[in-house]
């Protein structure tokens, strides 16, 4: 190596141990400041105390009508004991995505003012506190509010709690237009939260549960991402720009002896150290982060929380993806959230585990609990065919919901599910909801299998009868659905208001027919008939099987633009309607809002693509004397013809669609050239960095 570059891995290794090290051991001091940063709880009640209420009236939206400057005054005093005195409306603007904090909209007040004296004053009230209005004209909307009426409204949403960070208090809010149109991501998921609970309760208590403490789902999320070496992120403008690198040979070794899947976290790379970091600032925020473990490509990790509901969860990982990029930076590391930042070794995604269960706590996706709870053996057959009936007919929908422009690259990849929407059941699950439908006596006998491993050292030991299967894109997990095809840099609030806006028109329609008169059993019998193909336990990477699928008439979209077009179809906008989720008007706007985002990424990729090739790539063969410099020139037109071509499309469903074919046919020609350029340069010659030093921390 040149005396420069063992320079550099000696700077590198010094600022490891300065820039915060590895944590050799764990103290429970650290657990102990667990949700010391969130307005809930025992924290609430003491401050809530103080000024004569007590925690219990949070738990009641309607504080914000009644009891707002009391709730005011606490969190003035709590935020200023914690040295905190600015305060925010914090909001999901539509469509945006993890990568390059572009997750989450605020703009932050100071909360003091001075008086006549110039002494300091509190300058936080009620009216403060419970709404916001933001100019925010700048943010995509789809049409729902012209240029000149800018007014964006923030409401307070009474589901996810207050929170602090730093200096700064986070109000989490909904953003709508002066007519009351979503124009975030939250919106609609808190409309569908209400769907669910309505049309749920209405089926769950005709099936003989207890539905007075409500219905909600809870989720949790599993986040991949990757950590590289942050010097050589600055090397490498796509990454800096797009989040993923447009171009670059493969390195000799990528995941071939699959020795990073949960290999040692190991304390000679930074990774450690940030993951621990990462884990403190979470526990402050509340944010339970229970799981750490290395994934299976190079440098890539994954955290997973315990689970909660939906809307407080959403809220934490887009804290979460924030926390993660800040602290990699502390670290020396630039974390990458975009689906796919490298071409050959996977993905990175995050699993939507989701469930349905009462406030107070009986799962009803656990055969033996709901049963069991609602002393009635056929609730969970009937529920289960509800949601196989809802996934069956809108899967074109969930497809939608995990269209994004780095998705694109994953899906269908051997490494993510096929854009395929089938479920796994498993063969026991599959038997029972099979035996149920042909009106056999039917029980869930998940079974445990023993296994002997013929030592006297280990003891047999049990194992469910059922094994996973991490090919299907919405498999049932017991206990909970997990849906696997979602993407790691997404905001999961479209996901969550399509999972339970189609479960609780579902759930709406078999308590309908069961209201007029029908027998529940017949009503869920004849749903399985009619929907059983959609249940497939098999491999879902084999290609015949997914031939099999789709003749077979389950939704497969290949094209994630026209998943998003799904939006406006006439059933969809029915159902969105019918459930009060979104209107006709909304789902045009977040359908233009989502194409406009995906040509937009597109464009971004394109320019950077023409400047690496003008300014790095081409000079580097020049100054070598190597390489395909009259294609690589020819390379650029081609990019820019792309690019103006998707300038000069007329809808934004045709944009998206040029996009599409820029990047998914002409990009991926050029990046060819692009790496056979690479292949041949000399190392010192070559100013982007490579796949070596960007996948490889040590
Ligand atoms: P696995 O490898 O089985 O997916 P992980 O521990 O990586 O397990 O992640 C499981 C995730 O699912 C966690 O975030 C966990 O909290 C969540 N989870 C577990 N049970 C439920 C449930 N009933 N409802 C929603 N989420 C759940
Ligand atoms: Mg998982």
């Amino acid at each position: 190596a040149s005396a420069a570059a063992v320079r550099k891995i000696a700077q590198r290794e010094m600022s490891r141990n300065t820039l915060g090290g590895v944590r050799a051991m764990a103290s429970l001091e650290q657990y102990s400041e667990f949700g010391k940063s969130l307005f809930t709880g025992a924290v609430a009640d003491e401050y809530l105390k103080k000024h004569g209420a007590s925690g219990d009236i949070l738990n009641d939206p309607s504080w914000v009508k009644n009891h707002s400057d009391t709730v005011a005054n606490a969190v003035f005093d709590w935020a200023i004991d914690n040295g905190a005195n600015v305060y925010c409306h914090w909001f999901q603007p539509m469509a945006s995505s993890g990568v390059r904090h572009g997750q989450s909209g605020q703009v932050q007040n100071i909360m003091l003012k001075f008086d006549s004296n110039n002494e300091i004053v509190q300058d936080f009230k009620g009216k403060t506190l419970i709404k916001g209005e933001t100019d925010g004209s700048s943010y995509p909307n789809g049409g729902l509010r012209g240029t000149h009426e800018a007014g964006g409204y923030l409401a307070v949403d009474t589901s996810s709690p207050i929170f602090l960070r730093g200096d700064t208090i986070f109000i989490p809010s909904a953003f709508v237009s002066y007519y009351g149109a979503a124009l975030d991501e939250k919106t609609p998921l808190l409309r569908a939260n209400a769907a669910l609970d309505k049309e749920a309760s209405r089926l769950f208590g005709k099936l003989g549960l207890d539905v007075s403490s409500g219905v909600q789902t809870n989720i949790g999320l599993e986040q991949e991402i990757f950590l590289i070496p942050r010097e050589e992120y600055y090397k490498r403008p796509d990454l800096q720009l797009t989040g993923r690198t447009l171009i670059g040979k493969n390195a000799p070794r990528g995941q071939e002896m699959c020795d990073h899947y949960m290999g040692p976290l190991s304390s000679a790379t930074a990774a450690l150290g940030c993951m621990q970091e990462i884990q403190d600032e979470c526990y402050r925020l509340g944010i339970p982060l229970k799981t750490r473990h290395r994934e299976v490509a190079p440098n890539q990790f994954e955290f997973a929380p315990l689970f909660g509901t939906n809307t407080t969860q959403i809220d934490q990982n887009l804290m979460v993806m924030q926390i993660i990029e800040e602290v990699a930076a502390k670290h020396g590391l630039a974390a990458l959230l975009q689906e796919k930042p490298f071409n050959d070794v996977n993905g990175s995604g995050k699993h939507n585990n989701w469930s349905i269960a009462t406030r107070d706590g009986v799962n009803v996706l656990d055969p033996e609990e709901f049963n069991a709870a609602s002393g009635n053996d056929s609730a969970f057959p009937i529920v289960m065919a509800a949601i196989v009936a809802a996934i069956d007919e809108h899967g074109d929908l969930m497809r939608c919901a995990i269209a994004s422009p780095g998705n694109d690259f994953r899906l269908g990849a051997c490494e993510a599910p096929p854009a395929i929407v089938s479920t796994y059941l498993g063969d026991d699950m599959t038997k029972y909801m099979e035996a149920f439908m042909n009106g056999k006596s039917a029980s869930y006998n998940p079974g445990k299998k023993t296994l002997d491993l013929g030592c006297r050292e280990i003891l047999p030991f049990e194992v469910p009868a059922e094994d996973r299967n991490r090919t299907s894109p919405f498999p049932y997990g017991g206990a909970r659905f997990e849906f696997r095809a979602v993407g790691s840099a997404q905001n999961v609030s479209l996901v969550n208001t399509v999972l339970n806006t189609i479960a609780a028109e579902k759930f709406g329609e078999f308590a309908d027919r069961i209201e007029a008169g029908e027998d529940a059993e017949t009503v869920a019998r004849d749903a399985l008939k009619k929907h059983w193909k959609v249940i497939f336990n098999g491999d879902n990477y084999d290609e015949a099987n997914q031939q099999m699928l789709t003749d077979s008439g389950v939704w497969r979209i290949d094209s994630g633009v026209e998943a998003i077009a799904r939006l406006t179809a006439d059933k969809n906008v029915a159902l969105f309607e019918k459930m009060g989720v979104l209107t006709k008007d909304e789902c045009a706007a977040r359908q233009d809002v989502l194409h406009d985002h995906y040509a937009g990424t597109v464009e971004m990729e394109a320019l950077t693509l023409v400047d690496m090739i003008n300014q790095h790539i081409i000079p580097a063969c020049k100054k070598s004397g190597v390489g395909p410099v009259a294609d690589l020139e020819a390379c650029v037109p081609k990019l820019k013809a792309g690019v103006a071509a998707i300038h000069a499309a007329e809808t934004s469903n045709e944009k998206a669609s040029l996009a599409r074919v820029l990047r998914l046919e002409t990009m991926i020609d050029i990046r060819e050239t692009c790496d056979a350029a690479e292949e041949v340069v000399p190392a010192e010659n070559w100013t982007l960095a490579t796949y070596k030093e960007l996948l490889f921390l040590d």
